[in-house]
Protein backbone atom coordinates (compact mmCIF):
# COMPACT_ATOMS: atom_id res chain seq x y z
CA UNK A 1 0.00 0.00 0.00
CA UNK A 2 1.03 3.29 -0.95
CA UNK A 3 0.41 5.99 1.82
CA UNK A 4 2.64 8.60 -0.20
CA UNK A 5 0.25 10.65 -2.55
CA UNK A 6 1.45 11.78 -5.76
CA UNK A 7 1.25 15.64 -6.35
CA UNK A 8 -0.08 16.37 -10.28
CA UNK A 9 2.51 17.05 -12.85
CA UNK A 10 5.46 15.42 -15.11
CA UNK A 11 8.35 13.26 -13.82
CA UNK A 12 10.16 14.44 -11.43
CA UNK A 13 14.36 14.06 -10.23
CA UNK A 14 15.97 13.70 -7.33
CA UNK A 15 19.37 14.49 -6.78
CA UNK A 16 21.62 12.17 -4.04
CA UNK A 17 22.54 14.54 -0.82
CA UNK A 18 25.99 12.63 -0.86
CA UNK A 19 26.90 12.49 -4.50
CA UNK A 20 24.83 14.24 -6.45
CA UNK A 21 23.76 11.48 -9.12
CA UNK A 22 19.82 12.49 -10.25
CA UNK A 23 17.21 9.84 -10.44
CA UNK A 24 13.71 10.20 -11.51
CA UNK A 25 11.40 10.33 -8.69
CA UNK A 26 9.01 7.18 -8.11
CA UNK A 27 6.35 6.73 -5.35
CA UNK A 28 7.22 4.51 -2.68
CA UNK A 29 5.52 1.71 -0.94
CA UNK A 30 5.26 2.56 2.54
CA UNK A 31 8.03 1.15 4.88
CA UNK A 32 10.54 1.30 1.60
CA UNK A 33 13.34 3.17 0.65
CA UNK A 34 14.56 4.85 -2.19
CA UNK A 35 18.99 4.70 -2.46
CA UNK A 36 21.33 6.16 -4.76
CA UNK A 37 22.01 3.52 -7.46
CA UNK A 38 25.64 5.20 -7.55
CA UNK A 39 26.57 5.64 -3.83
CA UNK A 40 24.00 4.27 -1.72
CA UNK A 41 22.97 6.92 0.60
CA UNK A 42 19.51 7.50 1.23
CA UNK A 43 17.26 9.73 -0.77
CA UNK A 44 14.07 9.75 0.47
CA UNK A 45 11.56 7.06 2.67
CA UNK A 46 8.35 6.43 2.75
CA UNK A 47 7.66 5.53 6.64
CA UNK A 48 4.90 3.94 8.23
CA UNK A 49 2.04 5.94 10.23
CA UNK A 50 4.83 9.12 9.17
CA UNK A 51 1.93 11.88 9.95
CA UNK A 52 0.35 10.14 12.90
CA UNK A 53 3.88 9.56 14.18
CA UNK A 54 5.42 12.91 13.28
CA UNK A 55 2.26 14.89 15.44
CA UNK A 56 2.25 12.42 18.28
CA UNK A 57 5.63 13.00 18.84
CA UNK A 58 5.91 16.87 18.44
CA UNK A 59 2.50 16.44 20.81
CA UNK A 60 4.78 14.76 23.25
CA UNK A 61 7.31 16.73 22.83
CA UNK A 62 5.37 20.36 23.95
CA UNK A 63 4.06 18.38 26.55
CA UNK A 64 7.31 17.80 28.12
CA UNK A 65 8.11 21.09 27.55
CA UNK A 66 6.00 22.20 30.30
CA UNK A 67 7.75 19.85 33.37
CA UNK A 68 11.08 21.09 32.05
CA UNK A 69 10.16 24.69 32.76
CA UNK A 70 7.78 24.12 35.69
CA UNK A 71 10.45 21.49 37.83
CA UNK A 72 14.24 22.21 38.85
CA UNK A 73 16.62 20.80 35.95
CA UNK A 74 19.18 20.83 38.56
CA UNK A 75 19.64 20.70 42.66
CA UNK A 76 23.51 21.87 43.60
CA UNK A 77 24.41 21.21 46.90
CA UNK A 78 27.26 23.11 48.29
CA UNK A 79 28.21 23.54 51.90
CA UNK A 80 25.24 24.69 53.50
CA UNK A 81 23.80 25.96 50.44
CA UNK A 82 21.30 24.49 48.09
CA UNK A 83 20.55 26.28 44.88
CA UNK A 84 17.66 24.59 42.30
CA UNK A 85 18.32 25.60 38.64
CA UNK A 86 15.35 26.09 36.01
CA UNK A 87 16.32 25.92 32.33
CA UNK A 88 15.28 29.12 31.55
CA UNK A 89 16.36 30.44 35.13
CA UNK A 90 20.09 29.35 34.46
CA UNK A 91 20.03 31.13 30.92
CA UNK A 92 18.97 34.49 32.76
CA UNK A 93 21.16 34.15 35.55
CA UNK A 94 24.57 33.56 32.59
CA UNK A 95 23.19 36.93 30.53
CA UNK A 96 22.87 38.80 34.32
CA UNK A 97 26.20 37.49 35.39
CA UNK A 98 28.36 38.76 32.29
CA UNK A 99 27.36 36.14 29.38
CA UNK A 100 24.66 37.49 27.38
CA UNK A 101 25.16 35.44 24.01
CA UNK A 102 25.63 32.09 26.02
CA UNK A 103 22.40 32.68 27.85
CA UNK A 104 20.46 34.14 24.46
CA UNK A 105 22.04 31.17 22.84
CA UNK A 106 20.53 28.97 25.71
CA UNK A 107 17.53 30.32 24.96
CA UNK A 108 17.22 30.30 21.15
CA UNK A 109 18.27 26.71 20.68
CA UNK A 110 17.13 25.02 23.40
CA UNK A 111 13.60 26.69 23.99
CA UNK A 112 12.71 28.61 21.35
CA UNK A 113 13.64 26.69 18.25
CA UNK A 114 12.18 23.52 20.07
CA UNK A 115 8.79 24.80 20.10
CA UNK A 116 8.44 26.61 16.91
CA UNK A 117 9.63 23.01 14.83
CA UNK A 118 7.38 21.09 17.11
CA UNK A 119 4.35 23.37 16.93
CA UNK A 120 4.80 23.80 13.36
CA UNK A 121 4.90 20.09 12.98
CA UNK A 122 1.28 20.25 14.74
CA UNK A 123 0.03 22.78 12.82
CA UNK A 124 1.21 20.80 9.42
CA UNK A 125 0.56 17.38 9.78
CA UNK A 126 -2.33 17.18 12.39
CA UNK A 127 -4.74 18.74 9.30
CA UNK A 128 -3.23 16.89 6.55
CA UNK A 129 -4.54 13.64 8.58
CA UNK A 130 -7.59 14.87 8.24
CA UNK A 131 -6.96 15.94 4.14
CA UNK A 132 -6.99 19.38 5.20
CA UNK A 133 -4.13 22.53 4.87
CA UNK A 134 -4.29 25.24 7.16
CA UNK A 135 -3.49 28.96 6.11
CA UNK A 136 0.27 29.25 6.21
CA UNK A 137 1.24 25.60 6.17
CA UNK A 138 3.61 25.97 3.42
CA UNK A 139 5.89 29.33 5.09
CA UNK A 140 5.24 27.27 8.54
CA UNK A 141 6.79 24.00 6.59
CA UNK A 142 9.61 26.34 5.15
CA UNK A 143 10.48 27.86 8.71
CA UNK A 144 10.15 24.61 10.32
CA UNK A 145 13.45 23.17 8.43
CA UNK A 146 15.35 26.20 8.56
CA UNK A 147 15.00 25.65 12.05
CA UNK A 148 15.81 22.15 12.45
CA UNK A 149 19.62 22.73 12.61
CA UNK A 150 19.46 25.44 14.90
CA UNK A 151 17.36 22.75 17.40
CA UNK A 152 20.16 22.26 19.95
CA UNK A 153 18.77 19.95 22.39
CA UNK A 154 21.13 17.12 22.28
CA UNK A 155 23.83 19.32 21.92
CA UNK A 156 22.98 21.11 24.77
CA UNK A 157 22.56 18.00 27.49
CA UNK A 158 25.86 16.23 26.36
CA UNK A 159 27.76 19.89 27.36
CA UNK A 160 25.51 19.49 30.88
CA UNK A 161 26.27 16.53 31.40
CA UNK A 162 29.96 17.21 30.64
CA UNK A 163 30.16 20.23 32.65
CA UNK A 164 28.50 18.67 35.75
CA UNK A 165 31.77 16.18 35.75
CA UNK A 166 33.70 18.98 36.59
CA UNK A 167 30.72 20.47 39.05
CA UNK A 168 30.75 17.36 40.88
CA UNK A 169 34.14 17.94 42.62
CA UNK A 170 33.04 21.20 44.38
CA UNK A 171 28.91 20.23 44.79
CA UNK A 172 26.75 17.51 45.19
CA UNK A 173 24.64 17.86 41.79
CA UNK A 174 21.14 15.88 41.48
CA UNK A 175 19.35 16.01 38.28
CA UNK A 176 16.05 17.48 38.68
CA UNK A 177 12.45 16.71 37.00
CA UNK A 178 13.03 18.98 34.43
CA UNK A 179 16.17 16.99 33.37
CA UNK A 180 14.20 14.25 32.73
CA UNK A 181 11.73 15.42 30.92
CA UNK A 182 14.43 17.62 28.14
CA UNK A 183 15.89 14.16 27.82
CA UNK A 184 12.45 13.44 26.70
CA UNK A 185 11.90 16.05 24.66
CA UNK A 186 15.27 15.66 23.28
CA UNK A 187 14.06 11.98 22.10
CA UNK A 188 10.43 13.09 20.91
CA UNK A 189 11.92 15.76 18.75
CA UNK A 190 14.46 13.19 17.18
CA UNK A 191 11.07 10.65 16.41
CA UNK A 192 8.83 13.77 15.41
CA UNK A 193 11.55 15.17 12.65
CA UNK A 194 12.39 11.14 11.92
CA UNK A 195 8.59 10.37 11.77
CA UNK A 196 8.03 12.00 7.75
CA UNK A 197 10.04 12.37 5.28
CA UNK A 198 10.71 16.22 4.06
CA UNK A 199 9.96 14.91 0.22
CA UNK A 200 6.42 13.77 1.20
CA UNK A 201 5.75 16.16 3.57
CA UNK A 202 5.77 18.51 0.42
CA UNK A 203 4.02 16.35 -1.45
CA UNK A 204 1.17 15.76 0.64
CA UNK A 205 0.73 19.76 1.42
CA UNK A 206 0.85 20.15 -2.83
CA UNK A 207 -2.26 17.56 -2.76
CA UNK A 208 -3.70 18.68 -0.47
CA UNK A 209 -3.67 22.49 -0.44
CA UNK A 210 -7.16 24.35 -1.06
ZN1 LIG B 1 24.73 9.05 -4.27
Amino acid sequence: MSSWPKPPGGARHSACHFCDTLHRFSTLEEGMAARCVRCGGLLYQNRPASLARASAFSLAALLLMVPVHAFPFLTMDAATMRRNLTLAGAATSLMEEGAPILGASIILFTIVTPLVLAGGMIYVCLPLMFGRVFPGSFTVAKWMYRSEPWNMVEVFLLGVLVSLLKLAKVADVHFGIGFWAFSGVMLCMAGAVAGIDREELWDRLEVAKP
